[in-house]
């Protein structure tokens, strides 16, 4: 069914129109929007691993909520800004324009329900400015509008434990925290004897690049003809089960913070001074 890892009591889709305009507390409601892509990831990995990993964690995460906290998911952007990889089959690429108009016309349509809190969660690298460009476009439109762009990855979670230096600080696609989380979310899609490493050459200056990532522009296939940035062999399901529940809570905690939320509210007409930062309080 269409809701995927959503519990389909919080697919907001599945609801009838009249059931929509009927929720209680549309202001403080959490609506996500989970954003992935289809894009080449390596020999071992399926095309949707972005949108799955967005989709899975977030629909982990709306299952640990208390029923009473509000909060419903969107169905997933499947297609996102992948061009760095449009070398590769199964690669399917909108451009940055497209992608911006279609994240800010679903956050109008969210809006135009009554809905007063969208979460944005990005689970591809290539795309996140476009999230950001999105958000703020639909706060300059509408001064109640509590929009966060998010990263599936930028919570607390144990990823990092389980990898070397060297991954923590190049692997960008496909290395070991994605092979193992889709080792728990979606095996089958796994496969792991077409696993290969491969790096990007350490970036030749400390001073544009502390931890040695690249600093120019690049494609895919400027660092090889795999796809794959990072090591996955050492990638376990065991490991991806502990990732995807460590991000799974912290999300369930970041939804509940993002409802009990008071952000800057400003009306239509005001510019300038009249609010600023002190004005955001917790309930
Ligand atoms: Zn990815």
């Amino acid at each position: 069914m269409l809701h995927g890892y959503c519990p389909p009591e919080r697919f907001l889709s599945y609801l009838t129109w009249t059931q929509i305009a009927d929720l209680p507390d549309k202001a403080n409601t959490v609506i996500v929007l989970p954003a992935g892509s289809t894009e080449q990831h390596g020999p071992h990995l399926p095309c949707a691993v972005d949108t799955i990993i967005a989709a899975g964690v977030m629909g982990h995460a709306l299952a640990r909520l208390p029923a009473s906290v509000p909060a419903y998911a969107l169905a997933p952007i499947t297609y996102g800004k992948s061009d760095e990889h449009l070398h590769f089959p199964g690669t399917v690429t909108l451009d940055g324009t497209t992608l911006l108009e279609t994240v800010t016309q679903i956050g109008e349509s969210v809006y135009r329900m009554g809905f007063r809190k969208l979460l944005i969660v990005n689970g591809h690298g290539g795309q996140p400015q476009v999230m950001e460009m999105a958000a703020r476009e639909l706060r300059l439109r509408h001064g109640d509008y509590v929009v966060l762009p998010h990263f599936t990855w930028r919570v607390p979670n144990v990823a990092g434990q389980f990898m070397t230096d060297r991954e923590k600080r190049l692997s960008m696609h496909a290395g070991h925290a994605e092979t193992a989380i889709l080792m728990a979310l979606a095996p089958h899609t796994v496969h792991m004897e077409h696993a290969v490493a491969n790096y990007p050459p350490e970036f030749p200056s400390k001073v544009l690049s502390g931890d040695g990532r690249p600093a120019c522009a690049w494609t895919a296939r400027d660092f090889g003809t795999s796809g794959v940035i990072g090591d996955p062999l050492p990638a376990t399901p065991e490991q991806g089960q502990a990732i995807l529940d460590s991000l799974a809570q912290s999300w369930a905690q970041g939804i509940q913070d993002l409802f009990a939320m008071h952000w800057i509210e400003r009306d239509a007409q005001t510019w300038g001074r009249s609010h600023h930062i002190g004005d955001i309080a917790s309930t």
